[in-house]
Formats: C-alpha cells, structure tokens, sequence
C-alpha cells in the first residue's frame, strides 16, 4: 500500500468565493510545491475547473480528481469525487440543471472564472454556484455514485452548511463511508454525540480558497496505486 498524502477539498477561481489567484495551473503548482501526490478540485455546485487541472497535472507526478462541493436542497455540503473527467463532467451537467439561476454578482460575490490549461479565461460563469440546488441530500450521494463517484459529507464538525448542523445527525442509511473534519481535533467531542463515527474513514482537507492555505503534505491515505480508480475505490471503502 502507498501513503499518499492528500488534499480534497480546494476551491479554484471558479467559486466566486475563491481567490482569483486560485487558477488551475497556480493550484497545481502549489501543491507539487507542497509535495501533495492527490488532490482535488472542488468548486461550488460545478466542475468546470478540473479539466485544465488534470492537464497542467500531467507535467507533475499529481493525481487530480475531478470533484465539486455540491450544496444540497437541505444547504448540506457534499464534496463529490469522480475518478473520470467525462462522469464527473456529466453530473456537473445533472447539478446545473438543479441550479437556481440566480445572476452572479460580481461586485458581491466575486467573478466565477473557468480556465484553459494555460490560465486564460475561456468562460465566466453567469449564474451564481453558491446557491443550494434542487437535489435532496439523500438523491446527491445515490447521483454522485451513479455517475462513478463517491459523496463525502463536507466539513460535518462546523457549525454551519454541514450534515449535522442542517439534518442533526449522520444518517445510518445513507451509502457514504467517509467523512470529512475541518478540524481532526474536533473528533473526540463529535463522538460522543454521536458513537458510530467510529465506522467512517475520516478525512481532513484544507478547504482552500486561497493559494496559501493549500495544506501541506500531512495527511495521508492508504491506498493501492495513485490512479483516480484507487483512490476513489479508497474513499468508498469502510474502514
Ligand atoms: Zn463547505
Ligand atoms: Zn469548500
């Protein structure tokens, strides 16, 4: 087994809360620099960044996985993570067909910007991502493992937009088998609310909007090879 340190959640300039420095090529190149071997990237509600992602990746020895942090009906976020380009580009479609469309606002929001491989500006997206969209949290994870993926309840230790400030608990019945902490600290206080914690992998990311808060290479995962298949297999898996 390789330990392959990681970070899955890093937002590009394509949300509107992302730094507009956080461009596909600049996010890549922060991470070698860190010495990350996978990360993902993971915009509001879209995936419309990865593909420059992965193509700039290829000149560095990164695995990028294609993913989005989806906002359900119930305001929960749910990273979503996809080992091909084409399945997690065909959700992305599913997910805008969900969204409100709602103008962005840039003066408000920020500019919502998707790249070519070579960091020029080929689309400003017009509606605005951090909306909730019309699919149920429970309809997401089924969708996102339809489509090759595997769902990821985000940040489920903050006090906001996560499974268990909006729902109130972490549903038995649903089908993901991996958590994400924004803090591992806040482990211990989560599990004695809530005891079956202790049947999830558990993952920590940065949650990056800018450049230098990208995490360094210190946490890590088991996992087979470093193929977007591997890991994806990885992050299904029970512990
Ligand atoms: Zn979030
Ligand atoms: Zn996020």
């Amino acid at each position: 087994m390789l330990e392959l340190s990681y970070d899955l959640h890093i937002h590009s300039c394509l949300s509107p809360c992302g730094d507009n420095e956080m461009t596909p090529a600049n996010i890549v190149g922060m991470a070698y620099l860190k010495g990350l071997d996978v990360i993902a990237i993971t915009d509001h509600n879209t995936c419309k960044n990865c593909k420059a992602a992965i193509e700039i990746a290829k000149q560095f020895n990164l695995t990028v996985l294609c993913g989005m942090e989806l906002t359900t009906a119930e305001e929960v976020h749910l990273l979503c993570l996809f080992a091909e380009l084409e399945k997690a580009l065909e959700f992305g479609d599913f997910v805008y067909s969900k969204l409100f469309k709602i103008n962005n606002n840039e003066k408000i929001f920020g500019e919502q910007i998707v790249c070519d491989a070579n960091d020029e500006v080929i689309q400003k997206e017009p509606y605005l991502l951090i909306n909730a969209v019309d699919i149920d949290f429970f309809t997401a994870c089924e969708v996102a493992e339809k489509y090759g993926g595997v769902a990821i309840p985000a940040h489920i230790d903050k006090s906001s937009n996560s499974v268990i400030s909006n729902l109130g608990f972490i549903p038995a019945d649903a089908s993901f088998n991996c958590v994400e902490l924004k803090d591992i600290g806040n482990y211990e206080r989560l599990f004695q609310s809530d005891a079956c914690l202790c049947d999830y992998k558990i993952i920590t990311n940065s949650d990056a909007h800018f450049l230098g808060d990208i995490n360094e290479a210190v946490n890590h995962l088991s996992c087979k090879s470093k193929s977007p298949q591997d890991i994806i297999q990885t992050l299904r898996n029970r512990i």
